[in-house]
Formats: C-alpha cells, structure tokens, sequence
C-alpha cells in the first residue's frame, strides 16, 4: 500500500484541496501535488509537503503581508517628512 497522504477536501488556510494534480517522480518515493483553490479565487497546485509545511496561500497571504508593510514605511516617511516642516 501507498503511504500517500489523502489531502482532498481538506482545508489548510486560505486552500482548500480540491484534487490530486499529478504525482512527479523524486528520488526517494514520489511527490504528490494538489490542485488547490485559494480563498482569493486563484487556483494554485502544491506540492503536498508545502502544504504540510505550511505553505497555506497562492501566494496572496505573503502579497498581502508586503503591502500592508509598504503602505506602513510609507506611512511612516510621510509622518516624518511632515515632522520636519513643523520643526523648520
Ligand atoms: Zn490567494
């Protein structure tokens, strides 16, 4: 018997496995992947191990991350830009 673990159906974050995608050969054993749908809409395929590692987005969670970080720096050099003029 495969010890392939069955991810269809489940939930891991924002994916939710929708079907096996395809199984590649590796060096030891097989590598599964999963077609997986994100909660943004974009349909991703995930190795299974990514999934078990925690890779739990299409990519829009860590997208998400950056901007909101970005949006913060900028936020920041604004205040104190703003801060000098005060001073001068
Ligand atoms: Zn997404």
């Amino acid at each position: 018997m495969s010890k392939k673990i069955h991810e269809g159906g489940k939930i891991y974050g924002r994916l939710r496995v929708l079907a096996e995608a395809d199984t590649l050969p590796k060096k030891k054993g097989t590598h599964v992947r999963w077609l997986c749908v994100c909660v943004c809409g974009r349909r991703v395929v995930v190795p299974g191990y990514k999934l078990r590692q925690g890779q739990w987005s299409c990519g829009c969670y860590r997208n998400q991350k950056t901007a909101a970080r970005m949006t913060a720096i900028n936020k920041r050099k604004a205040e104190r830009k703003a801060d000098r003029k005060e001073r001068n």
